[in-house]
């Protein structure tokens, strides 16, 4: 028995930027991406884009005026 068998596979540190598609190691939450056949995948940011872009709708935002 090996080690990675006890402890599994390490979590990446980091995630892409689904905005600049580059790979920040400070990724940041941005939204959340639903598959109906299939686990939902949550969409991350680099920080300098993160602040620019607007959260993932949230459950006051979702009303629109007429
Ligand atoms: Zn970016």
């Amino acid at each position: 028995m090996t080690r990675e068998s006890v402890t599994g596979t390490p979590a990446p540190s980091g995630a892409m930027c689904c905005r600049c598609k580059q790979w920040t190691y400070a990724p940041v939450e941005v939204g959340y991406h639903e598959r109906p056949s299939g686990p939902g995948v949550t969409l991350y940011a680099c920080p300098s884009h993160a602040v620019a872009m607007t959260p993932g709708p949230m459950p006051g935002e979702r009303t629109r005026r007429p």
